[in-house]
């Protein structure tokens, strides 16, 4: 079996080639910070959030802030600041990416969407939320969107295990996310999942279960971080209780390209491991390797094994890789 033609030279389909085959220009993210908080945290589902989150730690929108210094600039005024420090060339995909992002009343998400979508270099959204915060007034409001736009939902998940789910206080179960996933296919929405490995008490086969299970839900695009420990969050207060164990740079790599050989082809991978913006907030781990040198990494150690993502999955075949070539690349193939 040999790399889908459709990743072209990386051995996964990367968000960028998967853009490359929708846009005929290079096409960016540009993180922004709406205002939203979250249901895990206000007392609505619950209290503190998951265990893991400190929001400021991973969302460059709102990196050096807390909940009561996020200052209120409109999403269009970041999206111009952002797009004028920017040294790219291209169209954008506005990210509304810290806490959760559809927690309003869809007239006032309509307000917060349609000001991203004035400035004339953006293409479409990017909506982080979680499973059980998308009604279906709220997904007809995103659909209405995806006519025009370039959409994708990103649902927090982090594994498929309701133990699991339960032990880092998500305050949803994993039907809530089928659920959640089975309202938004048709839509043309595209859907991308986040997850974690290495959450506590979960084996390798707990990871592979919640790849394959994603593999044939219908997803568009996966998230895939390590897990890491952030300051002043209880899975810190676990970590330094020795509850909790993390990744050597060593040991994730080959569980991450296990984990990628187990997950479907058609689905882009937008993100391999996870990134603390600040170093003073990182606990562990602390791999002090640059992101360049982390991905060079990963592509020698498929090329060491002689595989790519979808290699184990058992029930595909070259005539379905073949089949999920976007007709411009075919097209570029028969030239
Ligand atoms: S759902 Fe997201 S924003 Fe809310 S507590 Fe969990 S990780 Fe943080």
């Amino acid at each position: 079996m040999s790399i889908p033609l459709h990743f072209r030279n990386k051995p996964y389909f990367s968000f960028k080639q998967f853009l490359s085959q929708r846009f005929d220009f290079p096409v960016y993210k540009l993180p922004v910070d709406a205002g939203f908080t979250c249901p895990n945290r206000d007392g609505r589902v619950g209290y503190g959030g998951c265990s893991y989150c400190y929001n400021p730690g991973f969302s460059p929108a709102v990196s050096g802030k807390d909940d009561t210094s996020r200052t209120p600039i409109s999403v269009q005024e970041q999206i111009q600041g952002l797009i004028q420090k920017s040294k790219r060339k291209g169209k954008f995909l506005v990210y509304f990416q810290p806490y959760t992002n559809t927690y309003e009343t869809p007239e006032r998400l309509r307000l917060l969407y349609d000001d991203a979508l004035q400035n004339r270099d953006v293409v479409g959204l990017c909506l982080g939320t979680r499973p059980d915060c998308v009604g279906n007034d709220t997904l007809s409001l995103i659909e209405e969107y995806a006519k025009n736009w370039h959409v994708w939902l990103e649902y927090g998940l982090q594994s498929v295990h309701d133990h699991t789910l339960k032990r880092i206080n998500r305050g949803h179960t994993f039907a809530q996310f089928e659920d959640a996933v089975s309202r938004t296919i048709g839509r043309n929405i595209f859907i991308c999942v986040h997850i974690i490995l290495g959450l506590p008490g979960e084996t390798r086969d707990d990871m592979i279960a919640t790849i394959k299970t994603l593999s044939r839900m219908g997803i568009h695009g996966i998230k895939i971080h390590h897990l890491h420990v952030i300051k002043n969050t209880p899975l810190a207060d676990e970590f330094y209780q020795e509850m909790v164990k993390v990744f050597t740079i060593e040991e994730y790599i080959p569980l991450l390209c296990d984990m990628l050989e187990y997950l479907s082809p058609e689905i882009t991978v937008q993100r391999l491991f996870g990134e603390v913006l600040d170093d003073k907030l990182l606990v562990a781990p602390c791999w002090k390797k640059p992101k360049v040198s982390i991905l060079s990494a990963i592509e020698a150690e498929f090329l060491r094994r002689r595989s790519f993502q979808g290699y184990r999955m058992q029930d595909i075949t070259q005539a379905s890789i073949l089949s999920i070539v976007s007709h411009k690349q075919a097209a570029e193939m028969q030239k």
